[in-house]
């Protein structure tokens, strides 16, 4: 891409320059041509001193001369300026041989147009001086009667001026091409070199041209756009590898209770000699595998329905106050049963939400099942309901054994237990509170975990108001 770039440039500039030259020597022919037309109307070629001149200078009519600006002088062969009149360039009444021959050969030079005629009787030079507007000298002098060693010699200067003007010409163009194409070839470069690394995998390929142009504006669409498909992509893998955990949990979770119904299951068809009460026992094992199996089951439903396009919350207008209230009163027999303290906190006034209520008292029920299951009896369970910036804030809390600050972030996602034994004493799935979060979270509102720093946890529940 660089070459064909490059090189575009070099064969534009030198186009660009060629016709330069055209235009140059066009622009010369037109001047000489347009100098022609307007020479019989200059008043130097109007008054040449061959029209004026006299055999006695004397009788030379200067008044025309003299009220154009120009004048007349009259040298004679003594080089003494005998007459003058108007317009004096010489400034002098004698001139030296030199001076005068000086005058003849140099007037060309000067701001000035001389028109210098010998009058062979009177023996005298006249001159007609005019002063030049503008002039512009060019011309090339040709004669055939020249030596042919000359010709040869001139012409080879000529040819060797004109080849160096044109290589000088195309080096010019050679370097200011390279110079220009390289403003658009390099951060092109860049562009592509940071495309090919995205197209490669390497999302975290970022441009810097440290330019101010169009091709900034690029650079920064390009770095928004890789910073985009690295997020989308972390988001991707993330997900992916959650998925991936979620299957090998389920399946380690589902295997315990399914091999251990498939062994017993085997005993009982194999052992004909089992007593009535290993036989019992052995049914016993067999159901509870199959409830928690079940369980797992029903859970992972409840998990994945949030996310099926199925899923609808049937909202009702709720006084919330009312029926948290309800619920607690429910809540009673359990929290007794367990030999645990309770406190419930709720605001005396009607405050209004929209609630599934079978889906968010799933919430509810989750938060004191593992309050009772992981905590020992004594432990003082707390619900307290206030309203902050128009949301509803349950406060579910204990002060048992807690759950260490490490986990905080990780606590509500699928499977992720304080005591991660899955042969744990407790039964429990890992999935409550992902399930609780994401009701909670169809609800329009979050539940989290507080940070008190006090014994305990506190599971805050948020919802908005209506
Ligand atoms: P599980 O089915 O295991 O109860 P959850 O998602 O409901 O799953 O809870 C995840 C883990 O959080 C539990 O295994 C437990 O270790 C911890 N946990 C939850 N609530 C409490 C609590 N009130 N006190 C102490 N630990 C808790």
């Amino acid at each position: 891409m660089k070459r064909k770039l490059s090189n575009q440039f070099l064969g534009n500039f030198l186009v660009i320059f060629l016709l330069t030259i055209l235009a140059t020597v066009l622009a010369f022919v037109l001047l000489s041509f347009a100098s022609g037309l307007i020479s019989d109307s200059l008043i130097k070629n109007r008054y040449p001193a061959s029209t004026i001149i006299k055999e006695d200078y004397r009788e030379i009519d200067v008044s025309p001369v003299v009220e154009n600006g120009g004048g007349v002088q009259v040298v004679d062969k003594e080089y003494r300026v005998v007459y003058s009149r108007g317009l004096d360039t010489i400034g002098k009444d004698q001139l030296s041989a030199e001076e005068f021959t000086k005058l003849l050969t140099e007037s060309k030079s000067k701001p000035y147009h001389y028109d210098i005629l010998y009058q062979p009787q009177g023996e005298f030079w006249l001159i007609v001086t005019f002063p030049t507007s503008i002039r512009l000298d060019f011309s090339l002098v040709y004669n055939k009667a020249a030596p042919a060693g000359d010709f040869i010699r001139a012409g080879g200067v000529i040819a060797f001026a004109a080849l160096s003007y044109l290589l000088i010409i195309l080096l010019f163009a050679f370097i200011y091409s390279r110079v220009t194409a390289a403003g658009i070839t390099v951060p092109l470069r860049k562009l592509c070199d940071g495309t090919r690394l995205l197209r490669e995998g390497d999302y975290s390929a970022r441009v810097d041209l440290r330019l101010k142009n169009e091709f900034a504006e690029l650079q920064n669409t390009f770095n928004d756009m890789a910073a985009r498909i690295e997020h989308e992509i972390s988001l991707r893998k993330k997900s992916e590898e959650d998925r991936r955990r979620l299957i090998l949990d389920i399946s380690h979770d589902l295997k315990n209770p399914m091999s251990s119904i498939q062994g017993y299951a085997e005993l009982l068809m194999k052992k004909s000699e089992l007593t009535g009460q290993e036989r019992d026992e052995y049914l016993e094992v067999i159901l509870n595998n199959s409830k928690r199996a079940n369980r797992l089951l029903t859970e992972l439903f409840e998990l994945s329905q949030p996310d099926s396009p199925e899923f609808s919350l049937k909202p009702v207008r709720t006084d919330i106050c009312e029926y948290i209230r309800q619920i607690c009163g429910e809540l009673v027999s359990q929290l007794e049963r367990a030999g645990f303290e309770y406190e419930f906190d709720i605001l005396e006034e009607s405050v209004f939400v929209l609630l599934d209520t079978d889906r968010f008292g799933r919430i509810m029920q989750n938060l004191a099942d593992n309050a009772v299951r992981y905590n020992p009896p004594g432990t003082l369970v707390t619900v307290s309901l206030t309203t902050q910036n128009h949301q509803v804030v349950i406060d579910f809390s204990d002060n048992g054994t807690g759950i260490p600050a490490h986990l905080v972030d990780h606590i509500f996602k699928p499977f992720v237990r304080v005591d991660d034994s899955r042969n744990s004493k407790t039964g429990g799935s890992g999935l409550g509170l992902s399930i609780a979060k994401r009701i909670a979270r169809a609800h329009g509102g979050d539940l989290t975990l507080c940070l008190t720093g006090d014994k305990g946890s506190t599971f805050r529940i948020t919802i908005p108001m209506i």
